[in-house]
């Protein structure tokens, strides 16, 4: 079994990122489960080439900070021929009719008169990754779950039409961490691409910034700490990130807090103390940067050796090879 997740550069990494799927990947890393920074989907929306370079170095860092383990772990660009070669017999394999159905594709270029390419063949390119790594699982919400299923018709039809090679690969409900929601907006879900980076707390902030970000998040006007979501969101965003931090429910986080300071005051102390020693960690990485990029160059030839054959053998059955 082999479950392959990626984390996109297309902004810092925030508590949502970190208590939904970060920290769960080092608790719980599957025996030949990868991780990657999908560092090429980024580039499907304008992007700044040395941000997008530092945002990639500071998720592989965070990842390593967190104890996902090294060698389950490699940078999507570090293997670019690869990716990029299977993504051409893939996208010779799509038709682009399949390509224009992808819902994400309608929602991202509804209403923008410039879209790059890339937009439409990312879904492919997401195909080549799984497909690339004899990916068995792949752990998704329900908004990738039709990219999933394109990366299984096309696995299907190059098996059919070429010669047996890749792994039909099955969409998993990824287990549920925290789901972490924006502080000023707590109808939405923390984001890496929002536009409002004083409602988002990232892993690699400093501590006096996480607390002045909890004194600002937003609450209500009922003035008490109760755990319910549908009547006092803010606070239940609050309760939860606690409870994710502690390993609490977060009605008994709730029971025997009184007032909103206090509530802000606490889910900011255990959230400094949660994020402390990723971030340092993280921070000397990217300080020294040897050791980073010796565990990203081996994570890059482990990857390489394992997806070669694979590629090969689709190249040779397309008659490239
Ligand atoms: P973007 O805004 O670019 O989509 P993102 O913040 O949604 O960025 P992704 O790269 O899409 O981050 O997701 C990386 C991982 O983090 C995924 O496993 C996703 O489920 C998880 N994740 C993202 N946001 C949250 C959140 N607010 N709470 C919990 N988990 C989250
Ligand atoms: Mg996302």
């Amino acid at each position: 079994m082999i479950k392959l997740s990626g984390i996109t550069p297309s902004g810092e990494a925030h508590l949502g990122n970190y208590l939904g799927a970060v920290r769960r990947w080092a608790r719980e890393p599957g025996e030949g489960d990868l991780y990657f920074v999908s560092n090429l989907h980024a580039m499907t929306t304008p992007h700044e080439p040395d941000r997008l370079r530092k945002l990639t170095e500071h998720q592989l860092a965070i990842l390593i900070a967190s104890g996902v383990p090294a060698e389950s772990m490699f940078v999507q660009s570090d293997l670019i021929q690869e990716h990029m070669a299977l993504s051409w017999l893939l996208e010779c394999t799509c038709t682009f009719g399949e390509a224009r159905r992808m819902v994400q594709f309608k929602e991202k270029s509804d209403g923008n008169s410039s879209v790059r390419l890339g937009l439409l063949t990312y879904p492919v390119l997401m195909a080549a990754d799984i497909l690339l790594h004899g990916t068995t699982e792949v752990p998704v919400g329900n908004d990738q779950n039709q990219h999933v299923e394109l990366a299984r018709t096309l696995a299907r039809r190059f098996n059919s039409t070429y010669g047996e090679v890749f792994v039909v690969p099955e969409a998993v409900l990824p287990t549920t961490g925290a789901r972490v929601r924006d502080l000023a907006n707590p109808a939405k879900k923390m984001s890496k691409s929002s536009s409002e980076p004083d409602s988002i707390v990232y892993v690699l902030d400093d501590p006096d910034v996480v607390r002045r970000k909890f004194r600002r998040a937003v609450t209500d006007g009922l003035g008490k700490v109760a755990y319910d979501p549908q009547e006092q969101p803010g606070v239940a965003n609050l309760l939860e990130i606690m409870a994710a931090c502690t390993d609490m429910t977060p009605v008994a986080v709730a029971s025997g807090m009184t007032t909103y300071r206090e509530l802000k005051e606490s889910v900011a102390d255990v959230v400094v103390k949660e994020l402390a020693p990723v971030r340092e960690r993280a921070l000397d990485l990217l300080r020294s940067g040897s050791e980073l990029r010796e565990i990203r160059a081996a994570g890059a030839d482990r990857a390489r050796d394992r997806s070669g054959s694979r590629l090969n053998r689709a190249l040779e059955l397309a008659g490239v090879g």
